[in-house]
């Protein structure tokens, strides 16, 4: 990928998370790693996802040294949280993280993400936890010991706080950040009912987690596209070549 073609991904990535209502007024924050390697760009703090644009994205080196837009547009967890991750995993390229409310109450419950739907089943023996403590500002304190945490997976519960979701590609990073939601909405709901619920044999939640891989190599490709082909139309748009995420929707 090229980096206006990284640029324009993240910024559907925006977009798209505003669609669906996963966003948190200002707060949260998707990054995607430069092609090359030392840098990645960020949204400006202060920006609405659905605001988002190509033209607005920071670009911040791996040391938090904002190359492209002010020192004043930056989340600083923003650094500590991506810049971790990119600095200690290559296999990288994306991260999202998010505060959604079904995200935050799962975190929240001792349990954790329970293997009781096809949903988290994506996510199963695959899925770290970092426990909360307060904003992550400080590099050692939060970035080292959240690299830490999450270890070899690409998707974590920040216990208290919301969801980490990682890609080698931007969709997907996104496929995770969609069906963790999914995942998390179905426990809350099963949970809130009442009913003893039932839970899949370990085998076959291993077995459908490898199903569910082998099925989509290429995890969230084609949901990614079709997405695209959505947005495109409904903002009345050619392709990414006239990509305008600002134009009003129709
Ligand atoms: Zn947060």
């Amino acid at each position: 990928m090229t980096e206006q073609e990284v640029r324009q991904n993240l910024v559907y990535a925006y977009q798209f998370l505003a669609e669906f209502k996963m966003d948190d007024l200002t707060y949260t924050h998707l990054s995607a790693r430069v092609p090359g390697g030392s840098h990645f760009y960020i949204y400006p703090f202060g920006f609405l996802f659905s605001e988002v644009t190509t033209q607005d994205l920071l670009t911040v080196t791996l040391q938090g040294e904002v190359l492209q837009g002010t020192e004043m547009q930056y989340n600083k967890t923003g650094y500590v949280i991506h810049s971790n991750i990119y600095r200690t995993r290559k296999d990288i390229n994306a991260i999202f993280h998010l505060h959604t409310p079904m995200g935050v109450a799962v975190s929240a419950m001792e349990c954790g993400l329970l293997p009781i739907s096809q949903f988290s089943l994506h996510f199963y023996n695959r899925i770290a936890y970092h426990s909360y403590n307060s904003l992550a500002l400080d590099d050692e304190e939060h970035g080292v010991k959240l690299v830490q945490d999450l270890a070899i997976h690409k998707v974590m519960m920040l216990r208290n706080h919301g969801t980490l979701t990682c890609g080698s590609t931007i969709h997907e990073a996104f496929f995770y950040a969609y069906y963790l939601e999914q995942a998390c909405r179905v426990q809350c709901m099963a949970l809130a009912s009442g009913q003893p619920l039932i839970y899949p044999p370990s085998h076959t939640c291993e077995k459908a987690a490898l199903d569910m891989r082998a099925f989509e190599p290429d995890l969230g490709y084609r949901d990614w596209q079709a997405l695209k082909r959505r947005f495109l139309k409904k903002n009345k748009l050619v392709g990414d070549s006239g990509f305008e995420p600002l134009a009003p929707a129709v």
